[in-house]
């Protein structure tokens, strides 16, 4: 791919080059090439996460082949431009792209359209590895690898992404609960981002009672919360004073992981959905944890990305929620121009969006 600095006429991407920290920028790059897919969308939104940040400050991310460069995003939304008959797809259609492709060989899991549990690490994934991301204001994809969204969810269709990290979160939850008799009443997140807050979400649409756990004191979390009819703690999960059915933990911090796994209840299941920093060293008692997991059939297991059926659950979820609330998660819209607004992180952000054009 040829580069170019921006502010000539073109296509602009955000880009970073992998492996380089702090290397984000704008760029003129070329018009999606056709081999990325058939169908061509005009981009309107990008959703900003902590994976970005992870790849902006060069933790990993992989380059397309034959490329230093990579076109950051992979929190998507847009409208169909183009797309040929029988794709599924018609021009004006709201469009979300999928993340991850299978591997090449495939795989067990990739062979059944289960990208998300890859079993040989060689998938690639848009914005991430070895493919180009959303960033720019045109993308192409194969019509199988998008969802054709709702027409109804445009002001938060930029959310499917995550949620469909939360719809999968859950869906391993359930299929994992019903290894027996299986009625849980409680839910503990912690973590009040997007990714937490989606969870609780999801939690209150199964019913559960949802208690949501963050360090932060003020701002529009615990508003959140509580309009989502949950409750919000700002204490230890230690000094909780309820053993929930599930956690999920959306935070990484070594300390709080070791408090769930400790406050677990009786057939519980702790889900981890948040990607920890290397090093955190706590002292464990792995005997006392052992015995306690044992007898009590606990279960502790990861999630990590997702596959077309999540997307499914994913916009299930969001038309049922309550849309004033859903779109409170949106902290700010920064166009592109703004990019390296969008990209500072503020104490009351939640999810921040960078609007490529209006709808
Ligand atoms: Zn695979």
């Amino acid at each position: 791919m040829r580069l170019i600095p921006i502010y000539e006429s073109g296509m602009k991407a955000l880009t970073i080059v992998p492996g380089k920290a702090n290397s984000a920028a704008v760029l003129e790059v070329p018009e999606p090439p056709e081999s990325d897919g058939a169908v061509l969308v005009r981009a309107l939104e990008l959703g900003i996460c902590g994976t970005d940040f992870e790849l902006i400050s060069a933790q990993y991310g992989w380059p397309p082949p034959g490329s230093d460069h990579l076109i950051l995003g992979h929190e998507s939304l847009g409208r169909v431009e183009e797309a040929p008959e029988g794709s599924g797809f018609q021009k004006g259609d709201l469009i979300v792209g999928i993340v991850r492709r299978p591997d090449p060989v495939p795989c067990v899991a990739c062979a059944v359209g289960e990208w998300d549990m890859c079993r040989n690490g060689k998938y690639t994934e848009r914005g991430i590895k070895e493919r180009t991301g959303f960033g720019s204001e045109r993308w192409r994809t194969e019509p199988q690898f998008a969802l054709c969204l709702d027409s109804t969810l445009a002001d938060v269709g930029v959310l499917m992404e995550p949620s469909t990290i939360l719809a999968k979160a859950w869906d391993h939850i359930t299929r994992i609960g019903e290894r027996a008799k299986w009625k849980p009443r409680t839910v503990l997140v912690t973590g009040a981002g997007p990714i937490g807050l989606l969870g609780a979400m999801m939690g209150k649409q199964r019913g559960l009672d949802v208690h949501v756990l963050d360090v932060i004191k003020d701002g529009p979390k615990p508003q959140l919360v509580h309009d989502l009819g949950g409750t919000y703690h700002t204490c230890q999960v230690k000094e909780l004073n309820f053993a929930p059915d599930v956690i999920i933990e959306c935070t990484g911090v070594a300390d709080v992981i070791a408090q769930a796994m400790s406050k677990l209840g009786n057939d519980g299941i702790l889900c981890l959905a948040g990607v920890s920093s290397h090093n955190q060293l706590e002292n464990l008692d792995i005997g006392t944890i052992n015995r306690k997991m044992v007898l009590a059939n606990s279960v502790i297991f990861g999630t990590v990305n997702a596959n077309r059926r999540h997307y499914e659950m994913a916009e299930e979820a969001l038309l049922k929620a309550d849309r004033k609330w859903l779109k409170r998660l949106i902290s700010r819209r920064e166009p592109l121009s703004n990019w390296q607004q969008a990209l500072q992180r503020r104490h009351d952000d939640i999810k921040v969006v960078i609007q490529f054009s209006a709808d």
